[in-house]
């Protein structure tokens, strides 16, 4: 750990962690459910400390990390392979390309990054219960991480969350509460609680600790291409979190004077669940009215980290695009058809993302160093799959039944 304060993405007034535990107190304060989050807060370490004791042939991540690791659980997260996919990258015009397999995480999805660091902050408070709104993933993380931490998980989720998901929570432990009605009314519904019944929230960039927690992706995409900055960073978008934690990477690798660029970042969204999308093409906010899509974990009406989303992919000189439901289970299926990969339809938007970029005119330079960012399992939804392929039914034990 290396000492921080927690400055306000807004109003750039700065706090110390004993000071505040969420959003900005004074640019905060006018914030209410239904609209992204004013007044998230960064941490800004004290960089020439990391400088001075960064060494790559040893690297010590911890000097990144906002929490003192003895309050860390037990049980490992990242780490995740970030696999050279040849063959694919040549179909698209791309030979150096990668994909980070965030599927590989304990509970199946990069929120255990999030979760890991958040639940890390509630033992170093002395906090029993952390409490989160998840359209599912970032509730699994959450609820593996509690059980490994000795912590009580509190998880409100809209009803119709993949039952993959929330049967990981419910056998890891966590008292789930599923909402009548979107992600965005479970949110609501949990900052009420904390706000009456205390507990730590989780909710994502409402903590500011579960950027940090992302954050280490981008961290271990750099260590592995070799302490090198690629060229671009694909990932998909829901709430802009993800996106904006792995902008923090390279935004404290930069002020730590470890590189001299950011990545850019392409920011994929699907069709109808395009808030950040929009915001980014004409500079107004306007929630996705009807977030309908199969990649349920991008799913939402109103991206809570939109303002930071947006502001990340302006800095590093990336872009936004969307793409359809059909388009994402395309690449889900040219993914593990071609690399093995099975990531969930949220993680194939990213690779619908850049498969739909490379047949129109913005196609990246042939020498770009690109990676993208699978961030979930695919085992987590196999409803979506099926709606495309179908299981050969049974033969009879004979050797004529597999020959017909
Ligand atoms: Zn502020």
């Amino acid at each position: 750990m290396t000492p921080f304060t927690y400055r306000c993405t807004d109003c750039g007034r700065e706090y110390s962690r004993e000071q505040v535990r969420y959003l900005c107190p004074e640019c905060g304060k006018g914030y209410r459910p239904g609209i992204p989050l004013a007044g998230v807060l960064e941490a800004v370490f004290d960089y020439p400390r990391i400088h001075d004791s960064f060494r790559p042939e040893a690297p010590d991540w911890n000097l990144f990390c906002a929490v003192e690791a003895e309050f860390h659980p037990p049980m490992a997260v990242g780490n995740t392979p970030l696999v050279k996919v040849r063959r694919l990258g040549e179909s698209l015009g791309l030979p150096g390309l990668w994909v980070k397999n965030d599927g590989l995480n304990p509970s199946g999805s990069l929120k255990d990054r999030a979760s890991f660091l958040v639940a890390a902050e509630a033992r170093r408070l002395g906090e029993r219960r952390v409490v989160a709104a998840s359209t599912g993933n970032a509730a699994s993380a959450l609820a593996v991480v509690c059980a490994s931490a000795g912590l009580e998980a509190l998880i409100f989720v809209p009803e119709k969350a993949p039952k993959g998901k929330l049967v990981q929570m419910v056998v890891a432990g966590a008292t789930v509460v599923p909402v009548k009605g979107t992600y965005d009314d479970a949110f609501r519904l949990s900052l009420e609680y904390t706000a009456q019944r205390g507990g730590l929230n989780r909710n994502t960039a409402y903590h500011p600790l579960t950027l940090e927690g992302k954050k280490t992706a981008g961290l271990e995409i750099w260590a592995q291409l070799g302490f090198q900055v690629p060229d671009a960073v694909v990932v998909s978008v829901g709430d802009g979190v993800i996106l904006g934690g792995v902008h923090k990477a390279f935004v404290d690798l930069k002020r730590a004077g470890l590189v001299d660029r950011l990545p850019r970042l392409i920011g994929v969204q699907a069709e109808k669940s395009d808030a950040i999308h929009r915001y980014v093409q004409t500079g107004v906010y306007r929630d996705a009215a009807d977030p309908s899509t199969r990649a349920d974990s991008i799913s939402v009406v109103c991206p809570s980290n939109a303002h930071g989303a947006r502001k990340a992919v302006l800095e590093s000189k990336g872009l936004t695009l969307t793409v359809t439901d059909d388009e994402i289970l395309d690449a889900q299926g040219l993914l593990a058809r071609s690399t093995g990969i099975f990531t969930e339809p949220a993680g194939a938007a990213a690779m619908a993302g850049l498969v739909k970029l490379q047949k129109g005119e913005g196609r990246l330079s042939p020498d770009a160093r690109v990676v993208v960012l699978a961030t979930g399992h695919g085992l987590k939804d196999i409803e979506s799959p099926l709606t495309r392929i179908s299981i050969p039914a049974a033969v009879e034990p004979r050797m004529e039944a597999v020959n017909r």
